[in-house]
């Protein structure tokens, strides 16, 4: 979905970051295709830019549920109030956590206030019992080993039972990060046993 409050050093969709850009999705053929694919497919994940941001979201949602298919949702939490709107429409969601959940760590690595909102979507889906996961995108650009322990004592200390490590590809004009420095938050054994201590569910994505 196109709309993207935040702009990621390591995004790979800037594409779709501001809404109103020319594209070829269309959505009546987009429910087509999934009508063909019923029996088939399980889940259709609501992913972007950052899906809270489209007032629609709700109506899309609804859409696809009465075909059947279960829904998931990727976001960084933005418009709580909107999740809270969605959130019994959705059966997994993926939160993006960007951060150390610090008010002066966020807006030093993520350039955004957007902090007590991802604050309070995270209590919305601890509330919601819902399916849900917090993952981050380890760019060494951005983030210390450091930072990833202190977001996921907060997480643990949340509540939060499933997490997950992103390794960060770098983009093509970053021609400065090695792989080396890509791997030292999968590499690092203090944190990965911090990581299997804390949490009921985790692993890396490399
Ligand atoms: S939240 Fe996702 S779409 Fe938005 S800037 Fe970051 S990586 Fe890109």
């Amino acid at each position: 979905m196109q709309g993207c409050p935040w702009r990621c050093p390591f995004c790979y969709n800037t594409a779709i970051q501001k809404i109103g850009q020319p594209t070829d999705f269309v959505w009546e053929k987009f429910v087509d295709f999934l009508k063909e694919r019923r029996g088939r497919l399980d889940a259709v994940v609501f992913s972007g830019g950052e899906p809270l941001v489209q007032d629609n979201l709700g109506a899309a949602m609804d859409e696809v549920k009465a075909l059947g298919y279960q829904i998931g949702l990727h976001t960084g939490g933005y418009r709580p109030e909107h999740l809270q709107k969605v959130i019994d429409k959705v059966d997994w969601v993926g939160l993006d956590i960007k951060a150390p959940l610090t008010a002066e760590r966020y807006k030093e690595v993520t350039k955004t206030n957007h902090l007590e909102k991802v604050l309070q979507s995270l209590d919305i889906l601890l509330q919601s019992g819902k399916d849900f996961e917090c993952r981050t995108t380890c760019d060494p650009r951005l983030l210390s080993v450091d930072d990833i322990v202190n977001m996921v004592e907060f997480l643990k200390e949340k509540g939060v039972k499933k997490y997950f490590l992103q390794k960060y590809r770098p983009v093509p004009e970053d021609t400065t990060t090695s792989d080396a420095d890509c791997c030292k938050f999968f590499t690092n054994k203090a944190l990965l046993s911090h990581l299997k201590e804390y949490f009921e569910e985790f692993d890396t994505r490399e």
